[in-house]
């Protein structure tokens, strides 16, 4: 059977990003046939889209890193003909065909369930994202924090991370400052919970090793100097997680904050995740982030032949929230 498809292919140094039509039979191997109904547009995604980093590592290449659909064909007893199921990471998109297609061919210990509260568009609305968003909350709880811990601080809040912690946080009970280039969406920042904004600029630019102790803990989307500065802002004993490189993937610090007040910075991957830490984060995100939200952060549904044009978007950062794509065969 054919289906469309987003394929990313090299000749000599020069990427292309054309809609094609695929079979069933090019697919990889893998016990388990999905047919994708939605997937989206993530950081990564527009990375490899638009060949601004080297993210594909194997040409051709079926672009997506995420998607969610039901399951066509399954030579696995785990999933049976019908089951919802959604996926993410694993080198999709990067070493393996990955989800912006009609179908995707996977093996069984990479899926899903998609939460039975949630629509195929919705776990897609939240998608790789998301769900790093989630992972990150999950960090800081597993290291102790609670609202009562005090202040978080999430940068980057107006992307698609930042926007789901943000909402995430709040809903928890986080008292939460948002960091943000967006003088416009002010207000979207606070409609998802932040309690406080500050602009990109305050930490954007090289810091002193230690600053005034403000935050109980950091959702860092950006990296570089912004991630420095939270640190030298974290209080004594604080969590700083670290998921992203929108400014840059420098991390020009000092031990300072590490040595002297103790402050722990934790890594956060969504790529090479074990399926029972994803199975909590997806069962976390249909209970801690409200409908409402995910809503607001939802800024567009498209189709696959828009993908090459909001990934440009992406890139410049003209993007709020998260891009849903709609796939139909
Ligand atoms: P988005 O493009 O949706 O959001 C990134 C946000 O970062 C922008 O909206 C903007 O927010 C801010 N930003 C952009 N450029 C700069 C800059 N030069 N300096 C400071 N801030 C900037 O991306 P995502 O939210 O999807 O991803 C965020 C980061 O997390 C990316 O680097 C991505 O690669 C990474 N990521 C990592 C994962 C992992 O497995 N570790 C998984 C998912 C994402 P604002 O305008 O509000 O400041």
């Amino acid at each position: 059977m054919s289906f469309p498809a987003l394929v990313l292919s090299k000749q000599d140094q020069t990427v292309s990003a054309e809609l094609t039509q695929l079979t069933t039979k090019d697919l990889p191997e893998g016990d388990v046939l999905v047919a994708v109904s939605h997937s989206t547009l993530n950081f990564k995604d527009g990375l490899a889209i638009t060949n601004r980093s080297p993210v594909v590592r194997t040409w051709p290449m079926v672009a997506g890193i995420d998607g969610a659909g039901v399951v066509l064909e399954s030579s696995n007893s785990r999933w049976q003909v019908g089951d919802r199921v959604l996926v993410n990471g694993w080198g999709l998109g990067e070493t393996r065909w990955g989800c912006l297609a009609g179908q995707l061919r996977v093996p069984s210990e990479y899926l899903v369930a998609i939460p039975e509260t949630m629509t195929a568009h919705d776990s897609m609305a939240i998608g790789t994202a998301g769900y790093t968003a989630m992972l990150s909350v999950l960090a800081l709880e597993q290291q102790g924090i609670t609202p009562a811990s005090g202040p978080v601080l999430v940068t980057g809040a107006t992307g698609g991370v930042g926007s789901v912690a943000v909402a995430i946080l709040a809903k928890l009970g986080y008292q939460v400052t948002a960091v943000t280039g967006k003088t416009s969406e002010h207000n979207y920042l606070t409609q998802l919970g932040a309690a406080a904004i500050l602009p990109r600029e305050v930490f954007a630019a090289a810091g002193k090793p230690l600053q005034k102790e403000q935050w109980a803990a950091v959702v860092d989307c950006v990296g570089s100097h912004t991630l420095v500065n939270a640190c030298a802002q974290t209080r004594y004993g604080g969590v700083v997680t670290s998921c992203g490189l929108a400014q840059g993937m420098d991390f020009p610090t000092t031990v300072m904050p590490f040595i002297l007040r103790a402050v722990r910075l934790i890594g956060v991957d969504s790529v090479m995740v074990p399926i029972a830490l994803r199975q909590v984060a997806w069962q976390r995100l249909a209970s801690d982030l409200s409908a409402d939200a995910l809503s607001l952060i939802t800024a567009a549904t498209i189709n696959l032949g828009q993908v090459p044009q909001y990934a440009e978007q992406l890139m410049a950062g003209q993007i709020r929230g998260r891009v849903v794509v709609e796939i139909k065969s």
